[in-house]
């Protein structure tokens, strides 16, 4: 086989062994790798059991390639993983970028499952088709910079590693999975799956080549995309693009808060007030002041990671999500350093910055509301009160108090603390933290947030702007158009067909800042790539068949699992006082019909259930 190893490897954590299962063509044909690989084997690895307890040794957990890892193809190093997720009630599918999944495929796999639960705490040591199980020992407790340096020195350079902090050992509900040196895997509380499985740390290393069919195509349809890249940043220095490659996603922040979708205290507004000075989110300013150098993830063009200008001895620049969630959405807007130190130490702990950011900000808000009071509470928290948020980290982390350890159990077991007088403050779907894209300014992605198998991920289609643009979903054979405020029939086709794309390129394992429609390759180049390195002949009306797979195999799991779609969040149904997006909401009636309409197209009952039929016609 091209592209693929054809097998995957189990290790056991009760049994302390592992074994290799084998897949042929076939098999890769229909399930080709990433989320829907995983979604695949952690169905096969569940079989026969009715529930799961995402912390109990039943819960494996699922690290998927995709067939062009280890290649020289830009954005092609993504691992996808899946597993019954601590911070929700469903699956989740998580995914980051760095050398680890390229690494387990030059160990000769195409994923990695991980089974029960070990007795002790543990590195587990992939070299080639040896797996070591080393007693964690000291290790177990240490931050990621800690642990990373000691693994290194101990296991060598040529290691990749996945490590949790003591948010993953502590089971805190979003822990997140870190990919050395400074890539994360944040949502859904993975980190906590392999904490309760006690294991600190994944390191593999291997030798195995990777062999592609038509290497040549490979390499010349990629050779493209970088000159066509290159052109393009010169042409249009001020497109998405050019601001990734030259402030990565920090560049966002001002983009976002020009149109009114930054979240700013708990997502009551899209917009600081000009009061604040915001002079940092400037892109002159940025650049020469916060903004460092590139750090890639291997063969990437586009290099949207950066090191950090302003904090030299951070592990590197924190994301925009990170930096909208930990600062304007908790009222940090103008405090830059402490926002940054939250996000430093949120990686440095193992925390999702966007669920921690939201469940803070949650608090914040109860307490500026009045819901919450200081005397009856004994503690309060306002919208920056920085130094609070640095300690509530640490507490939640360590399970430290009786508020951090309430905090770390998520949302659910919070509002039930605090009381349902609280409810109304909480941006969460399904125990999961909402991401920094206004849901009141883009309908088409707050639907989306309310919708399982993942909810509240924004990176699951495209944003709205896409639908008001006639033409530009013709390769989707869409000729529909919706306004960007809208959220109409046209906006849940344009959804449907983006989701399914963005499924498939989940399922290849690629980034989507490279491959989202239309932003270097054309859809005929992508699947010219696909085809020369597996040697697979698909269509793009295959690739599309394997994104309609990968959802509704998940959202078969998420809800037979346990998980539901949300319901609708009042706030969403208010005007945004002010800023850019004044006046934007989301009508609930629009919402509700969208919803049917939504699971009608999508080929499930009333209940949002996938029928029969559209399982069966996708061999599921
Ligand atoms: S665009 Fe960013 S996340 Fe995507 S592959 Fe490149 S460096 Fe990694």
């Amino acid at each position: 086989m091209y592209g693929f190893k054809g097998k995957i490897l189990v290790v056991d954590l009760d049994q302390k062994n592992f074994n290799v299962i084998e897949k042929d063509e076939p098999y890769f044909r229909k399930y080709i790798g990433g989320a829907l690989l995983g979604a695949a084997l952690y169905e096969e690895m569940i079989d026969g059991l009715e529930t799961v307890n995402s912390l109990a040794s039943e819960n494996p957990i699922v690290f998927a390639t995709g067939p062009m890892a280890g290649g020289i193809v830009c954005g092609a190093t993504r691992v996808n993983i899946l597993s019954k997720a601590p911070e929700s009630t469903g699956i989740y599918l998580s995914q980051a970028g760095g050398e680890f999944g390229p690494a387990i495929k030059r160990a000769g796999f195409d994923a990695l499952v991980i089974t029960g639960k070990s007795d002790i705490p543990l590195v587990l040591d992939i070299n080639n088709d040896r797996v070591g199980f080393v007693e964690a020992g000291d290790l177990w407790g240490m931050d990621r910079v800690a642990a990373r340096q000691r693994l290194i020195a101990d296991m060598g350079k040529d290691y990749c590693i996945a490590s949790i902090g003591p948010a993953g050992e502590n089971k805190v509900r979003y822990a997140n999975i870190m990919f050395e040196p400074e890539h994360y895997a944040g949502r859904g509380g993975l980190g906590a799956v392999l904490g309760a499985k006690l294991v600190k740390a994944v390191a593999v290393r291997g030798d195995q080549e990777i062999m592609f069919k038509d290497p040549g195509t490979v390499k010349k349809v990629n050779r493209k995309g970088g000159s066509g890249f290159s052109e393009s940043i010169k042409k249009h220095p001020r497109s998405f693009l050019a601001v990734l490659r030259h402030l990565g996603t920090y560049g966002l922040l001002e983009m976002n808060r020009k149109t009114g979708n930054l979240p700013t205290r708990n997502f009551n507004s899209g917009c600081p007030e000009d009061t604040v000075d915001l002079k940092r989110y400037h892109h002159e300013t940025a650049k020469e002041e916060i903004v460092g150098r590139i750090t890639p993830c291997k063969n990437c063009f586009v290099a949207c990671k950066k090191s950090s200008k302003i904090n030299p001895d951070h592990s590197s620049l924190a994301e925009y999500e990170s930096i909208a969630m930990l600062g304007p959405n908790i009222g940090l807007e103008g405090d830059l350093e402490t926002c940054l130190e939250a996000c430093e130490l949120c990686n440095r702990m193992g925390l999702d910055t966007i669920s921690t950011g939201n469940i803070i900000a949650w608090l914040m808000n109860c307490f500026e509301s009045g819901v919450l009071d200081q005397e009856k509470e004994g503690y309060s928290i306002r919208f920056g009160d920085g130094q609070k948020v640095l300690e509530l980290i640490k507490n939640i982390a360590f399970r430290e108090n009786d508020l951090g350890n309430l905090l770390a159990d998520g949302i659910d077991q919070a509002v039930n603390k605090f009381g349902p007088q609280t409810m109304p403050f909480s941006r969460f779907v399904n125990g999961v933290g909402m991401p920094a894209h206004m849901p009141r300014k883009k309908p088409g992605i707050g639907f989306s947030y309310l919708h399982g198998p993942n909810p509240n991920d924004h990176m699951k289609q495209e944003h709205d702007w896409i639908a008001a643009y006639p033409g530009s979903l013709k390769a989707f054979n869409l000729d529909v158009t919706s306004a960007p405020d809208a959220l109409d029939e046209a906006k849940i086709d344009v959804a449907k067909a983006t989701q399914t794309y963005y499924a498939a390129m989940d399922s290849l394992s690629l980034c989507m800042f490279i491959f989202g429609p239309g932003n270097i390759y054309t859809f005929d180049e992508v699947i010219d790539m696909v085809n020369a390195a597996t040697g697979l002949q698909l269509s793009f009306e295959d690739l599309m068949k394997i994104g309609e797979r990968t959802i509704q195999l998940q959202r078969k799991l998420y809800l037979d699992l346990g998980g539901k779609d949300g319901e609708f969040l009042s706030f969403m149904g208010e005007e945004i006082p002010d800023g850019p997006s004044k006046g934007a909401k989301i009508n609930k009636t629009d919402f509700d019909h969208a919803r049917k309409y939504y699971y009608e197209i999508m080929g499930w009952d009333e209940k949002g259930c996938p029928k029969k039929e559209t399982l069966e016609r996708l061999g599921i």
